[in-house]
């Protein structure tokens, strides 16, 4: 296997998954529709501009390129913002994938690779989460990811698309040449907006709730960098196309941090400072998430090469030299 399709392949954790796919020897197609990718982020790439919901272009691509797996990266991806415009999220997140999976399965494509996201759980019933833990999203956005998860189980039984879906915790850091980071319009994420501030393009930071039942009182989340959980991807998909078999994974580090962790841990690191100030919970935030990621060290043989201070390093160093 080596013709890789990469939906959604100029987004962040996407550029990220196609260097790293080219790295290994792949041949990864990018295709975007440039509505919050960054076409500088998939220099020297094959790239298709093209929306996930048009099948008949993806059929075209599918067939010129002789695809032989699909990444699916194309989703909108902010908590707040998908329990203001749930149809937005619908549309998108679900509608268009159905395009993308037909105009897959018609092409004899086989192998699926799926971006989803540890918000398909909800509230945490214990510490750290595992593949069986009850499925309850509490926002809009997980429940899309959890909708397509079922989608593709439906669609292994009765066209034989083999998928595996991988449940982030919270992707951040940047590769590590810092030709390619994370840059979003309108920002939203922890470890970028504290960048923001701490360079002067924004005030100050603000927590978003500090009366959760927390040690601190701040959200926990698991961290894991962009370039692990993209070796992640290839792990999974070589596993599934030799086993053929469909899976799911939970990628974190197994570890949490506070809100209040990480902005401490970005002023000792990079010695930056900058201004922070207390708000109330942003809407469908859970207390804590952090993975269980035994079932994927195990069955994928999935290491990890960055933890906290290396995610924080790469993002200082792709904010020095940012692009886009
Ligand atoms: N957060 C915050 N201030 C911000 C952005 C995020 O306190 O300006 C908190 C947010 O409430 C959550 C954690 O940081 O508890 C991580 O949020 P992010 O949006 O980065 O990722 P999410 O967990 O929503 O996927």
């Amino acid at each position: 296997m080596k013709n890789i399709l990469v939906v959604g392949g100029a987004g962040y954790i996407g550029s990220h998954a196609a260097r790293v796919l080219k790295d290994k020897g792949y041949f990864p197609v990018v295709y975007d529709n440039l509505s919050k990718g960054h076409k500088k982020a998939v220099r020297g790439f094959a790239f298709i501009k093209g929306d996930l919901g048009n099948k008949k272009k993806l059929k075209t691509v599918f067939k010129k390129y002789n695809i032989e797996a699909v990444m699916h990266f194309a989703a909108f991806t902010e908590v707040g913002e998908s329990v203001a415009e749930p149809s937005k999220y619908y549309e998108n997140n679900v509608c268009k994938v159905i395009s993308l999976l037909d105009a897959a399965v018609e092409s004899g494509v086989k192998y699926f690779v799926f971006s989803s996201s540890a918000s398909v759980f909800g509230e945490p019933e214990k510490e750290r989460i595992d593949e069986t833990h009850p499925k309850n999203p509490i926002n809009p956005y997980g429940r899309t990811k959890l909708m397509v998860e079922r989608i593709l189980k439906d669609y292994d039984t009765a066209y034989g698309l083999k998928s595996v879906s991988l449940r982030y915790f919270n992707a951040c850091g940047a590769h590590p040449s810092g030709k390619i980071g994370e840059s979003h319009g309108v920002e939203s994420h922890l470890i970028p907006i504290i960048f923001q501030a701490a360079l002067g393009k924004r005030e100050s930071i603000k927590i978003f709730g500090s009366d959760y039942p927390t040690k601190d009182g701040t959200c926990i989340r698991d961290y894991v960098h962009v370039n692990d959980l993209a070796d992640a991807h290839i792990l999974a998909m070589e596993k599934m196309e030799k086993e053929n078999k469909s899976e799911c994974y939970n990628l974190g580090s197994g570890s949490g941090y506070s809100v209040k962790e990480i902005l401490d841990s970005v002023k000792k690191i990079t010695g930056l400072d900058f201004k922070i100030e207390y708000a109330p919970r942003r809407a469908g935030d859970p207390a804590a998430l952090v993975a269980d990621p035994a079932k994927a060290e195990k069955e994928l043989n999935w290491t990890r090469k960055y933890d906290l201070e290396q995610i924080i390093k790469t993002v200082a160093n792709w904010e020095k030299k940012r692009r886009y």
